[in-house]
């Protein structure tokens, strides 16, 4: 139903008092290491709600790319089209402070060298899928060539994160752009008083056929040329808002898959976001279809 086009990372945390000035050494708590990147975790979050879905990425022939497509196997993600090795699988160093403030380095490796040519390879199971998913973490040219080769009947979302300037073709097909509400204002050229309704609207005119953006606790809003729906959040105890945006992506283009309407699957994706945030963790928080919030009045 869902082929995940993007990235895959080792998550290297480590937790300090204080983080190190240049030239100086810290002591931090024992590292833990977690599978991650936007693309990997955007997988594993659709296919624990239950849709069929197929990673096509890159890691290293290395110990951390073993443990990244372990990972995704155990939960139900095809990794035939995961290609291994010419570099070192990604990873990202977070340093995490006392009061939960991170710094985060992130090294592409593997990454980086997902290839237009990847893509080809992969045409027939991207020609095949029903919701074909994108982000920024790979090249951008890698992204243009997914969008080139999905069949007419395949709906492209593209979750631009981290924020970079898009080419018109790979814009005009987003069907949703998914964008969080500080990436949302810097597309838009900064800061604006007007509302996150507003913001979408101003977005569709830039050229995707519907946009999403999401408001962390306040939930989400969602756009198409049939009009403007905003979902309000769930309240909830937030334990660790880490991955809640991949949570929100992947359960959007699962539920999209199954042929929700935009408003339909955003409001899904609203309560898959809050049950992500109330676990620890990126995939680890990500929620069974059991584990999801009813819906008010159901
Ligand atoms: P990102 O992680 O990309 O910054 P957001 O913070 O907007 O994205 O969160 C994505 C989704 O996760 C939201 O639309 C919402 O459904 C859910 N979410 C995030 N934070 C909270 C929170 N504190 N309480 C309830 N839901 C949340």
């Amino acid at each position: 139903d869902v082929v995940v086009v993007g990235s895959a990372n080792a998550d290297l945390v480590v937790g300090v008092e204080r983080r190190p000035a240049a030239g100086e050494t810290v002591l931090g708590s024992d590292l833990a290491v977690h599978p991650g990147g936007k693309g990997g975790n955007q997988a594993v979050a659709a296919a624990r709600l239950g849709s069929t879905v197929a990673l096509v990425g890159r890691v290293g022939d290395d110990a951390h790319g073993r443990f990244l497509l372990d990972a995704q196997r155990a939960a139900g993600v095809d990794t035939r089209a995961v290609r291994v090795g010419g570099a070192p699988t990604g990873v990202a160093l977070i340093v995490v402070g006392p009061r939960g403030d991170n710094s985060i380095v992130v090294s592409p490796g593997a990454n980086a060298l997902l290839s237009a040519q990847d893509v080809r390879a992969s045409r027939d199971l991207l020609s095949a899928a029903r919701v074909v998913s994108l982000q920024l973490e790979i090249p951008l040219e890698t992204v243009a060539e997914a969008v080139a080769v999905v069949a007419p009947g395949t709906r492209v979302m593209l979750n631009a994160s981290p924020s970079a300037p898009l080419p018109a073709p790979v814009l005009a097909a987003c069907d949703p752009l998914v964008l969080n509400e500080h990436e949302a204002l810097e597309m838009l050229g900064g800061a604006t008083e007007d509302t996150p309704e507003a913001w979408c609207t101003a977005l569709l005119e830039r050229g995707p056929r519907s946009v999403v953006v999401t408001l962390g606790a306040r939930g989400a809003v969602a756009a198409d040329p049939s009009g403007v729906v905003r979902v309000p959040g769930i309240p909830v105890v937030a334990v660790d808002t880490t991955g809640a945006g991949d949570a929100f992506t992947g359960a959007l283009a699962s539920r999209l898959a199954r042929g929700d309407t935009l408003a339909q699957a955003v409001g899904f994706a609203v309560r898959v976001g809050a049950a992500a945030v109330t676990r620890a963790g990126a995939q680890d928080s990500f929620p069974t279809a059991e584990q999801v919030p009813a819906a008010e009045g159901s």
